[in-house]
């Protein structure tokens, strides 16, 4: 039997894959993203600014900030003028759709099973988070002597804590016609079996406390979210695809970090950019509405000695790609998509164009990059919306607002975006971190 393979070599690409799945496992809420990127970052030579030190940038010096410890940026400073050679960016998110912990979240059902109070952010498949062995992550402020600087610790518990099971069909016939989830109703997670006497108040605070090795009145705030348990794998006949949570959009976090850690330093100053609360707006202090990148470009350039003339000279000269997962053809639903761009699994990064601007590409930003790739021989595909859908946004027209500088959309094709487990494919994932590393290096 000829399975008419695709015989292309995916051993390099695998293992970059699978660096990504360890990286997603490693990453279960966007304040551990951060953290391990730090940790690649500093391995790599990358020094910490603090946004409260007043900075002496050197040409070729490699720095980073955090912003809520939930958003990074890390850059290269170029060899050339900043105002002649102006920013490469690449611009992704560290959030994800998931359920975040609301404070006091401990109810108990029938005096018998502690449940946990949620709120969903943004857009889960609801439907895809039921039945799986959860668990939970984030941060913890603690008590300290001084008010205004509480300390804070990052949490994950590693076991499979909790779980939302389906109702039996025997309880739900019609489940199979399609049913509403309530968010409230029929998402809360089962985390113990508790006896009649059980005191619920300050549960969690106790089990925060014990995790952490504090004492239980130090636990004064939290910001935890679920996620799964299990750890993403390769998949398909030839191991092609990658299934795993949170590709949207910690796959193109990855690419942006390690083309960052494998670019040739040139003349323009490359930056990666990993926001938060992407899937929530960007309006946040952490997120790419906020003010952070234009305060960052600026410094980097008045921290060499330059004036703001040359800065806003510089963010003329300066190019961003908002990276973000998109949507492959499913082959389940293939009218679901435009009839003539129909963006297949490993056949190259996505080009992402919306007439309506909810993606920043034109004319002119798509041939930049599609010449970029044509130079490193990587296929390259559009996407663009059926007509009589509605699309996505993202980063890109966010960063437009105050960041007036050329840019476009583009990600590589998923699908089940938005899931609990997201697939996309393999080499797809080591294309566009090598169209970024190319795009920094230039
Ligand atoms: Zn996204």
């Amino acid at each position: 039997m000829k399975l008419g393979k695709d015989t292309t070599s995916v051993t390099t690409e695998a293992a970059f894959a699978q660096d990504l799945i360890d990286f997603v496992h490693a990453s279960p809420s966007p304040f551990h993203v951060v953290k391990n990127i730090k940790a690649k970052l500093a391995g790599a030579g990358f020094s910490r600014l603090a946004l409260t030190d007043p900075w002496a940038l050197k040409k070729g010096g490699k720095y980073y900030i955090t912003r809520n410890d939930s958003a990074i940026i890390a850059f290269f400073v170029g060899s050339g003028d900043v105002e002649e050679e102006g920013f490469r960016l690449v611009a992704a998110h560290t959030d994800a759709p998931s359920f975040r912990l609301k404070p006091a979240p401990e109810i108990v059902a029938e005096k018998a099973y502690l449940k946990l109070n949620t709120e969903t952010y943004d857009s889960p498949i609801l439907n895809t988070w039921l039945d799986r062995p959860l668990s939970m992550a984030g941060r913890v402020s603690l008590k300290t002597d001084d008010p205004f600087h509480p300390e804070t610790r990052l949490v994950s518990f590693d076991d499979p804590l909790l779980v939302i099971p389906n109702q039996s069909l025997h309880m739900n016939r019609k489940v199979n016609e399609g049913i509403e989830l309530d968010k409230q109703k029929d998402m809360l997670p089962l985390l113990a079996r508790v006896t009649e006497e059980f005191e619920k108040g300050g549960f969690l605070a106790g089990l925060l406390a014990e995790k952490l090795g504090v004492d239980v009145g130090r636990v004064i705030d939290f910001d935890l979210f679920l996620h799964e348990h299990a750890k993403g794998c390769l998949v398909g006949l030839n191991k092609e695809f990658i299934s795993s949570t949170r590709l949207d959009d910690l796959a193109m976090v990855h690419a942006g970090l390690h083309a960052l850690l494998d670019a040739e330093p040139g003349t323009a100053t490359s930056v990666l950019a990993c926001y938060d609360n992407e899937e929530v707006g960007s309006r946040t202090k952490q997120g790419a509405g906020s003010p952070i990148m234009t305060t960052l470009l600026e410094r980097i350039a008045l921290s060499q000695g330059k004036d703001r003339e040359d800065f806003f000279r510089s963010v003329y000269r300066s190019f961003l790609i908002s990276a973000d997962m998109g949507h492959g053809l499913h082959p389940n639903a293939v009218d679901k998509h435009d009839p003539v761009h129909r963006p297949i699994l490993n056949k190259g990064p996505m080009i992402k164009i919306a007439a309506n601007q909810n993606f920043t590409t034109d004319a002119e930003t798509a041939a930049v990059y599609e010449a970029l790739c044509q130079q490193e021989g990587i296929p390259v595909q559009r996407f663009v919306s059926r007509s009589d859908l509605r699309g996505g946004s993202t980063i890109g027209p966010i960063s437009a607002g105050h960041l007036d500088m050329r840019s476009l959309d583009v990600g590589n094709p998923a699908m089940a975006v938005h899931s609990i487990r997201e697939l996309c494919g393999v080499l797809d994932h080591a294309f566009i971190k090598k169209s970024f590393e190319a795009f920094f290096g230039a």
